[in-house]
């Protein structure tokens, strides 16, 4: 079968290691490109790769969030369900850096 994202390479039936937000689900039986390296799971492979992650408590802790302004700086809303997944609390010190045009907010456990 070709691949139906770079439409060059071939799927090949392969594990793959799974990990969602830096933590590793274990590994899922999936078709990989040979070209883009992409890789598809069937319904029933990802419907346990949700049960893993709700198990572990990560499901869902990708979300939108709102930038707000805070005197002259900007203030980034922190959903509670990540907050008390990082057990982030008021006051606590963060270290703020972009990456690859992201932003990372790094926080001392
Ligand atoms: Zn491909």
């Amino acid at each position: 079968m070709k691949c139906p994202i770079c439409e060059k390479g071939v799927l090949r039936k392969k594990k793959i290691k799974e990990t969602m937000f830096g933590v590793y689900l274990g590994e899922f039986p999936a078709e990989v490109c040979t070209k883009c390296g992409e890789s598809f799971t069937d319904i029933e492979t990802t419907k346990k790769i949700e049960a893993v992650a709700k198990k572990k408590g990560i499901w869902g802790l990708g979300m939108k969030t709102k930038i707000m302004k805070s005197g002259n700086s900007l203030a980034v809303r922190i959903p509670k369900k990540i907050a008390d997944y990082l057990n982030l609390k008021q006051g606590k010190e963060a270290f703020i850096q972009p990456q690859d045009h992201k932003l990372v907010i790094e926080v001392q456990h």
